[in-house]
């Protein structure tokens, strides 16, 4: 059986189709593109039952009047769709923008090199800000001591800047530690906020419970003092946090007296000792939004649960509210983008975070990805509140548009070269060559072409000349007088990196960064002339 997502993916299709071009539409074809849909995985469960259901879905939107495969279509947000596509990156229409006045923010965390996902979200609010003709400030959310390290504050800020973003203003969480406090105790002298001294487990089961602890029952006074406690280390980490006091009893679990600051007492990479208590996102990020003028922000949607409370705060501390639009999960088909993953390899597999097999913008850049690739397919993915799902190899062919644009030199190369003598009896070739090399694998009998030496076959270890003119269809293979062995690194954590052979003389006329084709494996870049390593890109 499918889901009703995949009901509706399908459903989709079909009105889509109907209404784009006015006629019925055939079962069969909306199966095939229902097959290139997130609905594929479902369907392949039970072919034969997800077969004679789109016939059914597709029957009834047959058999629907015009006007009504109109109506759908518009309500369905399919017209958006369609226009998206045209004109790429599309904004969904927000309130209150006054061109020039718009602010916006990006907040990475430094705890990570920045990924794909990271190049989305920044673009996004940077590409905003200037459509707008507003300014763009990069935050760093720095509230987490045992996450935030120096080299990743660095490693950020290179990614946004070779991805072409400027930053009207970098500014940290961690340099508004006074602000964040003094509003805490603001938060207190109203009773929005109480010291809450219970244990993990008890908080827990009284969230489950909805059941108010007596923590909240504490004087003005009393929490001032325990706060203050807090703040200057008398109390240890996990003794005592700082609660907003909202509703035990809400629905919702983020509204039942979320913790907004925690003590934690190890040194930060930027403020060392002097911070002992440490706000919560939804505190720092409220307060700091606000404090900057940030007007509008594209987050993800993982935080839309979080809004209600964070519009609380800054109604309670009499701020204005920015516009925030939460936008879906693009899911990427064929690469690793979850930043918690990529954590996971990088400590575990001892790998540097721009090791190619992973898709930090480092490890993109190493493999010779072109900065202009990455934001047309963050154009491509667009903005959206519903989940979609993209496939890596878009970003390749994204890639490969470019480099072809730019004309790459295309060199011989090889897995495994043997030496091979030249038979040219007739004198064909106008260069004479009378010895080189091909790689083993060169299947013998048939005809290939040669740059430079013209149309050949093997006969063992024989090239034979059959002319130089060059013919349809015959494929250009790999042949050097001299070759230089180099190491290729791959994105491949089972292979990282292989031998390979190149053409000495190219090889010689290369200098470090240069992108170039190697033949028959693919497009890669030189990362290191001096010790011969090339970084693997993509076919
Ligand atoms: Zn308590």
């Amino acid at each position: 059986m499918l889901s009703n997502e995949s009901r509706n993916v399908i459903e989709n299709i079909v009105i889509k189709y109907r209404n784009n071009l006015k006629e019925k539409q055939d079962p069969e074809k909306v199966f095939k593109v229902a097959m290139g849909s997130e609905a594929k995985a479902e369907i392949l469960k039970d072919m034969q039952a997800s077969k004679t259901l789109i016939t059914e879905i597709v029957n009834d939107v047959n058999s629907w009047p015009e006007a009504k495969v109109l109506s759908e279509f518009e309500k369905r947000g399919l017209k958006e769709e369609k226009e998206k596509r045209k004109k790429t990156l599309v904004f969904p229409k927000l309130e209150n923008v006054v061109d020039g006045k718009v602010v916006t923010a990006y907040p990475p965390e430094p705890s990570k090199y920045p990924h794909i996902g990271h190049a989305y979200a920044c673009l996004i609010n940077y590409l905003y800000a200037k459509q707008n003709n507003g300014k763009f400030i990069i935050r760093f959310e720095d509230t987490n001591p045992d996450l935030a390290k120096k080299d990743y504050y660095k490693a950020q800020l290179d990614g946004y800047e070779w991805l072409g973003i400027k930053a009207d203003q970098v500014i940290y969480a961690s340099d508004y530690m006074d602000l964040i406090y003094s509003k805490l105790e603001k938060l207190i002298e109203l009773r929005k906020a109480y010291v809450c001294t219970c244990d993990a487990e008890t908080t827990r089961k009284n969230r489950e419970l909805k059941q108010e602890c007596d923590c909240r029952s504490h004087s003005v006074e009393q929490n001032i003092k325990m706060w203050q406690d807090m703040k200057s280390g008398k109390v240890n980490k996990g003794e005592a946090s700082v609660r907003l006091a909202i509703d035990m009893r809400s629905p919702q679990g983020e509204m039942r007296d979320p913790v907004v600051m925690r003590i934690n007492q190890n040194p930060h990479a930027r403020t060392g000792t002097k911070y002992k208590a440490w706000p919560a996102y939804i505190l720092q990020n409220t307060i700091i939004d606000c404090e900057t003028g940030v007007t509008h922000r594209f987050r993800s949607k993982e935080f839309e649960p979080f809004k209600p409370v964070q519009k609380l705060i800054a109604k309670w501390l009499g701020y204005s509210f920015p516009q925030i639009f939460e936008f879906a999960r693009v899911n990427l088909v064929g690469g690793q983008a979850s930043g918690r993953k990529l954590r996971e390899q990088v400590e575990s597999g001892g790998l540097g975070w721009d090791n190619p097999a992973l898709t930090t913008l480092a490890s993109l850049r190493r493999r010779g990805f072109l900065p202009e690739s990455i934001r047309e397919f963050v154009d491509k993915m667009g903005i959206s509140k519903t989940e979609s799902t993209i496939e890596w190899s878009v970003l390749e062919s994204m890639n490969r548009k470019l480099l072809a644009q730019r004309d790459v030199p295309k060199i011989s190369a090889f897995e495994s070269p043997v030496k091979i003598k030249i038979s040219d009896p007739n004198g064909l070739m106008k260069e004479k060559i009378s010895e080189g090399y091909i790689d083993e694998s060169l299947e013998s009998g048939k005809e290939f072409r040669i740059k430079h030496l013209g149309n050949i076959v093997r006969e063992k270890n024989i090239l034979n000349v059959t002319g130089t003119d060059p013919k349809p269809g015959l494929t250009i293979v790999s042949f050097s007088k001299a070759t230089e062995d180099v190491k290729l690194l791959m994105p491949d954590f089972d292979e990282p990196e292989k031998k390979i052979f190149i053409d000495k003389d190219e090889f010689s006329k290369l200098k470090d960064e240069d992108i170039v084709t190697l033949q028959g494996i693919g497009f890669c870049r030189l990362e290191n002339k001096k010790d011969k390593v090339f970084v693997f890109g993509h076919k």
